[in-house]
């Protein structure tokens, strides 16, 4: 019977096992070819909703004391942990 002949040579499989190595070859080279593919497009939506939180620089309209001379001025610079006057600022 031809159709016992197939099947029997289906269930040993040498072939098959080749062809699988060979694509799982492939799928892996093609992802590295490919750099700009569609995880960019996510990454450039996420700078819209990070907040320019680590400010270089704070705004007060009614003045703030600067943490080094103490005097007030409306805009203060960090300088690591403290906010300072520009003349205390170390550009
Ligand atoms: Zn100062």
């Amino acid at each position: 019977m031809p159709e016992d002949r197939s099947l029997d040579d289906f269930a040993l499989g040498d072939e098959d096992t080749d062809s699988d190595a060979a694509e799982a070859a492939d799928d892996s080279a093609s992802d590295d070819g490919d750099p700009d593919a569609p995880s960019d497009p996510n990454d450039a939506a996420d700078p819209a909703a990070v907040d320019p939180a680590v400010a270089t620089s704070t705004w007060h309209t009614d003045g703030a004391a600067c943490d080094r001379c103490g005097e007030r001025v409306e805009r203060r610079w960090r300088d690591e942990d403290d906010f300072v006057c520009a003349d205390c600022a170390s550009w």
